[in-house]
């Protein structure tokens, strides 16, 4: 399979190359050239598959022309070592728990599978490659994670001063080793801007091999379209139409259900969740895409003013109209997503987090402006809430129990290097 970019003006690359370029050299993102449809037996005999088994039928399409069968199957099982449960809310809703990894978040999908497949290429060359990594919480606790210890790789992160929670900064700051994290007085739109500036500097990029693990890298989007396959194949009844309500930040996730969704999956409709940092929603009603800054809210891993996936789903349908057939929008205030927490735990007892939340909320609205009756409507929770425990224990009077591995990183010291939130401080790390 062959790789593009979204912008079209740059030649076709492998899956290696995209991996470990990050971004193509007309600045585009990669997108696979063609996403083949999977065979009905694939959907037919999917309910004897496990986990694994579909998330390995799913890669293959994509990697099994650049890594053996026997080594990709190995990389799947090391990487996607825990579940991602689809939980019964009543007959129409459903939460895909997507935190049953370490660090507790989606993410660790992406990162997991792409530490596996970026240390399987490397083996096959021998100088030190650096990945940098703009964060606004869960991206880099999962890819540190996901790459500590990894020979020939160096992990920089980058985080926005005071605006990640505590739990998600020791996750950052407390694991040492090759993992490096800078905290940076700004923004995370700041820390974004700085990656992509070190990446454009030529000085940097002839001295040192960088590569990328945010949400643009192809490597981190393809195994999330795993478990969009997994939720389908929970259901008890798949006839009803299917709905996706995806809590959306850099639109990672969506577009994974997308290329899920081109390759035969039967989705009705997608929803993007988002806060008030609702610079797609208004796109898909005006037509007209406005870059923000980015505004904080209690859903923080969402808050992005300017999401980075966006060029892919344009690349993959089009105008706003054509997106917007597929994909319903909306965004809530934290208010409202507090509000989306009690109703959910009142009706049902199930706590979920502030960015579950505002998915819920998302197809609650989706459901009321269609009146659907019955159907299966999946919110996709990406974190877990013990990672928010200020905000759901304040909103519902509850203790949450911190699960085993969340105890012991809160103990630990933390490691960061301040910087300000000008690339030049960056690069003079990066080069020393
Ligand atoms: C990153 C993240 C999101 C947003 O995902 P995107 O792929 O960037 O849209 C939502 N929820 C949580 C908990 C996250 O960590």
């Amino acid at each position: 399979m062959k790789f593009c970019s979204t912008n079209k003006k740059s030649g076709l690359v492998s899956f290696k190359e995209a991996i470990l370029k990050g971004i193509a050299d007309d600045g585009g993102l990669f997108m696979p050239t063609e996403i083949p449809k999977l065979s009905k037996d694939f959907f037919n005999n999917i309910s004897s598959l496990s986990f694994q088994e579909i998330s390995y039928t799913v890669a293959r399409v994509f990697l099994g022309d650049e890594i053996p069968s026997q080594t990709l199957k190995q990389i799947i099982d090391d990487a996607i070592n825990f579940e991602a449960p689809l939980v019964e809310i009543d007959e129409n809703i459903k939460v895909l728990e997507l935190f049953h990894g370490p660090t507790l978040a989606f993410k660790d999908f992406g990162a997991r599978f792409m530490a596996r497949t970026m240390s399987y290429f490397r083996e096959q060359s021998n100088h030190e490659a650096t990945i940098l990594v703009a964060t606004s919480g869960d991206t880099g606790s999962a890819v540190a994670n996901g790459f500590f210890n990894i020979e020939g790789i160096k992990v920089v992160l980058l985080y926005p001063s005071e605006k990640v929670s505590r739990i998600q900064e020791q996750q950052l700051t407390t694991l040492g080793g090759n993992i490096s994290a800078l905290e940076v007085e700004g923004t995370f739109d700041d820390c974004q801007r700085m990656v992509k500036e070190a990446f454009a500097d030529k000085e940097i990029t002839s001295k040192i091999t960088l590569s990328s693990a945010n949400s643009i890298n192809i490597a981190r989007l393809l195994p999330q379209s795993f478990y969009y396959f997994s939720a389908y194949f929970q259901l008890k009844d798949r006839s009803k139409s299917l709905i996706f309500s995806v809590p959306s930040g850099n639109f990672g996730n969506l577009t994974a259900g997308l290329i899920a969704y081109e390759m035969g999956l039967p989705v009705e409709r997608f929803i993007a969740a988002t806060n008030i940092n609702d610079v797609f929603p208004v796109f898909l009603k005006t037509g007209i895409f406005n870059a923000k800054a980015s505004i904080q809210t209690i859903s923080n891993a969402m808050d992005v003013g300017n999401p980075s996936n966006l060029a892919r789903i344009i690349f993959l349908y089009g105008n706003p109209q054509s997106i917007a057939e597929k994909i319903f929008s909306c965004s809530f205030s934290d208010a409202e997503t507090k509000n989306g927490i009690k109703d959910l735990y009142s009706k049902s007892a199930y706590i979920i987090d502030p960015h579950g939340a505002v998915g819920y909320l998302a197809l609650k609205d989706y459901i009321s402006q269609t009146g659907l009756k019955s159907y299966n409507g999946i919110v996709l929770e990406t974190a877990h809430p013990a990672k928010f425990p200020d905000i759901v224990e304040e909103t519902l009077g509850v203790k949450i129990n911190l699960p085993e591995n969340l105890k012991s990183c809160l103990e630990k010291g933390k490691v960061a290097v301040k910087i300000s939130n000008d690339v030049k401080e960056l690069k003079k790390i990066l080069l020393s």
